[in-house]
């Protein structure tokens, strides 16, 4: 198939292809989502087969104004509510138990349902112009960085999507935060820019996830099945070292036995590196770092001759914790002190 270009410009068009039952490359704050139609399985199933996604991994829902929640959800809780006044627009999802309305190819074969309402005014206007909410994962093969970028969304699936609409590159840059209401206190089950402290001054008590920060122990079922999979990982292996400036310079430019090596670190790093390296951003500003990582990542990739790059571990607080979570499932959960 060949896969159109279209300009933001062109939602009307993109509109017509999903209408259709087809899949279209969206621009969202977050990262590029691939949509189709929530209420069209055989759509949806497209969605699967064009990620290569495994059918037990649940879709997020985009909406494009809060009261489309209402079908799509049993109960439209007081807590929600809450969420959805202070965070919608915006990159937080909300788990609720599901209606009808959402198949078991949506949800996962899960009785609940993911349900976001995005930032980016082309992502609400093509979910408009459809007239349908719109699944929309993150536009990459799975397993792969997430895309920031059309250029991304065209690296990994040209030729197996209808369309994408190019709106430049994703402010935020990594995934909506994931918090589930359908546990017995709310449970962040994926961190991201509305962060752990702003969901606790809403909600009161809010947990974290074990995933969030650990492999899954053998034999256990996560409440989100995304977490047991492989992640945001580049073809190239990632070791996180955890320690300052001085200790990261040390520990990359003394390496000997491994020749072929990179390094994945902040702007104020580089002078004193002596291999490649390619920045997330600065120390200071993790926002900044949240939006530049998972280009970073495929930028790795790039680098000739580089089997292993070492990252700078991030700091953990406010969207900090996310940046943390892409990069530790990037590196495997593999973190050196040093
Ligand atoms: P993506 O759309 O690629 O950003 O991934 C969506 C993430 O949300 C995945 O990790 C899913 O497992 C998770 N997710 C979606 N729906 C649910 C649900 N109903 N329950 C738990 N996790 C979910
Ligand atoms: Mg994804």
């Amino acid at each position: 198939m060949k896969t159109q270009i279209l300009s933001q410009g062109d939602t009307l068009a993109a509109a017509k292809i999903l209408k259709a039952g087809g899949v279209v490359a969206i621009p969202t704050e977050t990262v590029y989502g691939l949509a189709a139609n929530a209420f069209d399985d055989a759509a949806v199933k497209k969605i699967f087969i064009a990620k290569g996604r495994p059918s037990d991994n649940p879709l997020i829902v985009h909406i494009s104004k809060v009261d489309e929640i209402r079908d799509l959800v049993q109960d439209f809780t007081a807590e929600a509510q809450k969420l959805a006044d202070t965070f919608w627009p915006g990159p937080l999802t909300i788990i609720l138990k599901k209606s009808d309305a959402i198949s078991k190819i949506v949800s996962g074969g899960l009785d609940s349902v993911a349900v976001r309402l995005p930032g980016h005014p082309v992502a609400r206007k093509v979910i408009r112009e459809t007239g349908f909410p719109l699944v929309a994962p993150s536009a990459n093969t799975s397993g792969s960085p997430s895309p920031t970028s059309a250029a991304h969304v065209i690296a990994d699936l040209d030729g197996k999507i209808d369309a994408i609409v190019d709106a430049g590159s994703c402010k935020v840059g990594i995934e909506s935060t994931v918090v589930s209401l359908c546990e017995y206190v709310p449970k962040i089950l994926r961190p991201g820019a509305v962060t752990f402290e702003q969901l606790n001054r809403v909600l009161g008590n809010v947990k974290i996830d074990d995933a969030v920060l650990n492999p899954l122990g053998e034999g256990v079922r996560p409440i989100s099945p995304g977490t047991k999979y492989r992640h945001y990982a580049p073809k190239t292996k990632v070791i996180i070292l955890k320690g300052d400036r001085d200790a990261y310079v040390d520990y990359i430019n003394n390496i000997r036995s491994v020749k072929n090596v990179a390094a994945l670190c902040y702007d104020e790093d580089i002078p004193y590196l002596k291999v490649p390296a390619i920045s997330y951003g600065r120390e200071s500003d993790p926002n900044l770092q949240a939006e530049k990582l998972f280009n970073a990542l495929r930028e790795i990739d790039k680098i000739e001759n580089v089997d292993t790059v070492y990252a700078r571990c991030p700091a953990q607080s406010g969207i900090g914790l996310a940046v943390y979570n892409r990069l530790l499932r990037a590196a495997g959960f593999n973190v050196v002190e040093i």
